[in-house]
């Protein structure tokens, strides 16, 4: 074992497996959850293993549009200098829609003296994930992934639309929620995705067609390691991606790609698992019947007390906010709820040992390091306060209890800037560099005249 768990041997065994590999994309994510890095050529894998890989600090610093957003500190301040990547044992991994065949590995960031760098995702949700390890806490976690399957190319008025149907062609424009008509047309594509899925040993599940025309979810099985069901879902998500491209269909991950039609969710289901591995969020035996321990109240209370703080890093882009819609399965205030889809947290029907919270906040657009991050501080807080929730929503009716969500993307950054919370949760230094990157993207959105500024006030005002 060589430094930072980074095990030479894992890309010695890995290259003898697979003598047909001819280069290795080697992936940050960046704090909008983008993977940057570089294509690396086969000879040049075991001194990533042997002695990491200078990377620039500057990719924790761009913006969604990939330019450098210098207020960060992390470009000129700092001369673009060279840290060190380092990757992410357990995660090399065969590309197998690639031709001449690649792999990929993700990586973390770290300065010179090996130390993690403060201003790398993973590495905020890993302090979280040790401060809760401190009490004898480990959360046990799985994201699902909405998304749409969209034409590559724009429908007759100009906009996109969703796929046609692979096996036909068929366009049915209609929701069709649950519909197995409309999983089985995109099987070529799905096939795929459930092969590559099992050669990158991603725990890939249950496949939905959404509430949605062209709109699917996938479920991943949850992991003990939280950071492990972080690396699943952006690894996921780079595979349904590129595979939908060489299908001729286009993976859309944005939250909200059709105005009108149901936008798109990253629920995160997570529990804590005590030093035994008991499931410290079940009911006490003795309890009444459909109590819910005391543990999973204070959660939840953290949960909801926390969440206009941490609302920047749940719905982190300006598209994120228009998912926010009533009676569209995403939520808009911040309420809890047992088996109703209705709450902003639910805690799902099933079984005694498997109880958990559903987190329903976060768009499909967020960065799952932050997410995870963001909701284990929630969690925390609210164990370390004794947080109440106070009562559940109940179907159909808010409680009387229930916030609204911040209104809008600016109010969401005004919230996670003043946020002592947040400014705990992720570090100073990422807090920082995270709202400057938002601002500078909040700056370019306000500074842009639209087409619907065209289309509204051209010739009428
Ligand atoms: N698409 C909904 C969202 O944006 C969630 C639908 C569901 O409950 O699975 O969160
Ligand atoms: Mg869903």
């Amino acid at each position: 074992m060589s430094f930072l768990g980074a095990d030479p041997a894992e890309a010695e065994e890995f290259l003898a497996r697979h003598p047909e590999v001819e280069a290795i994309d080697i992936v940050l994510m960046d704090p909008n959850g983008i993977g940057r890095g570089k294509v690396i050529r086969r000879h040049e894998l075991p001194s990533l293993y042997r002695d990491g890989r200078h990377l620039p600090s500057s990719i924790l610093g761009l913006d969604v549009t990939g330019e450098d957003v210098e207020e960060t500190g992390l470009v000129w301040q700092v001369g673009d200098a060279d840290q060190r990547a380092w990757p992410v044992p357990g995660t090399l991994v065969p590309m197998p829609w690639t031709d001449p065949p690649r792999a990929q590995v993700l990586l973390t960031l770290h300065g010179l003296d090996g130390s993690p760098s403060p201003h790398d995702p993973r590495a905020a949700l890993a302090r979280q994930q040790a401060a809760l390890a401190a009490r004898g806490l480990h959360p046990r976690a799985a994201f699902e992934l909405e998304f749409y399957l969209l034409d590559p190319q724009p429908g007759p008025d100009g906009r996109p639309r969703p796929a046609a149907c692979l096996l036909d062609g068929r366009r049915g424009g209609q929701i069709q929620a649950y519909g197995l008509e409309e999983a089985d047309g995109m099987q070529p594509l799905f096939g795929a995705i459930y092969r590559a899925a099992a050669a990158q040993g991603l725990p890939l599940e249950t496949l939905i067609s959404e509430y949605a025309p062209g709109q699917f979810e996938l479920t991943l099985h949850y992991r003990d390691d939280i950071l492990r069901a972080a690396d699943d879902l952006v690894m996921l998500k780079r595979l349904v991606r590129a595979v939908a491209r060489r299908h001729g269909v286009e993976a859309c991950f944005m939250a909200k790609p059709l105005a009108g039609q149901a936008g798109s969710g990253m629920h995160l289901h997570v529990s804590l698992a005590d030093r035994e591995g008991h499931n410290v969020f079940t009911e006490t035996p003795d309890g009444p019947a459909g109590a819910i321990a005391p543990t999973l109240r204070h959660a939840i209370g953290g949960l909801l007390e926390t969440l206009p703080d941490s609302m920047l890093l749940l719905a982190p882009h300006a598209n994120s906010w228009r998912r926010f819609v009533a009676r569209s399965y995403a939520p808009v205030t911040a309420c809890w709820g047992v088996n109703t889809r209705d709450a902003a947290l639910r805690v799902p029907a099933g079984p005694a040992k498997a109880r958990r919270v559903e987190h329903r906040v976060a768009g499909v657009d967020a960065n799952p390091y932050l997410v995870g991050t963001a909701i284990l501080a929630g969690i925390l807080h609210g164990l370390d306060t004794r947080a109440d929730p106070g009562p559940p929503t109940q179907p159909g009716e808010e409680a009387p209890s229930c916030e609204p969500l911040p209104p809008d993307w600016r109010s969401a950054m005004a919230e996670a800037d003043a946020s002592q919370f947040l400014t705990a949760a992720l570090g100073e230094p990422l807090h920082r560099s995270f709202l400057a990157i938002k601002r500078a993207e909040l700056a370019r959105w306000e500074s842009t005249v639209t087409d619907l500024d065209y289309a509204l006030y051209r010739h009428t005002v």
